[in-house]
């Protein structure tokens, strides 16, 4: 289980973000490659800390989809705002070159776009914003100040083992209320500079309120919530899925002695025989 925490500090809010058995069950069911289990690991984290800020709002769903044009192709993060996270990846194994110790996520990912659509009862709201680095916390950080126009400082590390396991991930969020002063701005982005790495503090064994210490010792705790990699797939959810398809795709599910569909978050596979694909279709 994961935790975030959220904090203020004048007029600084302040997050950090424990989520390393979150992202280890990532790596497991897509079975990442290093960078690719570092890149999908920032976007889930990325994700758990920007969700908190609608925690008790009307929003039911809110999913980051980074759309690009390297090997790795396709990130895809969710959350249902009950702590549920999940990921998709479309390619786990991208190819890649060690330059230095830093796993080279912004090459795996590449350069595209960053979408994000919040669900409410009303209808889904999208944003999107072009990748500034595809490093992941420089990218959500641009979303953040375009969509909101709220300037803000992310930190978002994952640490692998020599046999490609997560050993630590985590985060750090930091953004500014309105009427935040120069000197708060200006402290704030200095520290974040200090920071050094948030997964190497982790694995150090901070727990959340000693990450919030690395930005200050003066904060106010004001709520958190656990979190966890959790798919809501169901078969109900797959059935109107395959009820969505176009009538050709129909006709083509009808010929196969049975159909299985696995879901994309967690490998989960449902099967169906042709007498229940017939009837799912009569019904609809
Ligand atoms: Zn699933």
């Amino acid at each position: 289980m994961g935790r975030i925490v959220r904090a203020k500090w004048g007029k600084v809010v302040l997050m950090s973000a424990i989520t390393t058995d979150m992202v280890e069950e990532a790596r497991r069911i897509h079975g990442t490659n290093p960078p690719a289990t570092a890149a999908v690991g920032r976007a889930l984290t990325g994700l758990a800390l920007y969700s908190m800020v609608f925690k008790e709002s009307a929003v039911r769903k809110i999913v980051m989809q980074f759309m690009a044009d390297g090997p790795i192709g396709e990130i895809t993060v969710e959350t249902n705002m009950k702590g549920h996270f999940r990921a998709y990846v479309r390619n786990p194994n991208p190819e890649y070159e060690l330059k230095g110790e830093k796993l080279p996520v912004g090459d795996v990912v590449g350069t595209g776009n960053l979408y994000v659509y919040k669900h409410l009862e009303e209808g889904i709201y999208q944003s999107v914003v072009p990748l500034i680095s595809g490093e992941i916390a420089e990218d959500i950080a641009y979303f953040v100040y375009k969509s909101e126009q709220i300037p803000s400082a992310f930190a978002l590390g994952v640490l692998v083992d020599e046999y490609g396991r997560v050993k630590a991930a985590g985060g750090l969020w930091a953004y500014l209320e309105p009427g935040a002063t120069e000197d708060e701005i200006k402290m704030l982005e200095e520290r974040f500079q200090h920071l050094g790495s948030v997964s190497k503090l982790v694995d150090a064994g901070l727990d959340n309120l000693a990450l919030l210490n690395t930005i200050s010792r003066s904060y106010t705790v004001v709520d958190e919530m656990e979190v966890e990699y959790r798919c809501w797939c169901s078969r109900e959810s797959v059935e109107e899925a395959l009820v969505s398809l176009a009538a050709s795709e129909r006709e083509n599910l009808l010929k196969e002695e049975k159909v299985e569909v696995r879901c994309r978050y967690c490998g989960k596979t449902y099967t169906f025989t042709r007498d229940e694909i017939r009837q799912l279709f009569l019904e609809t």
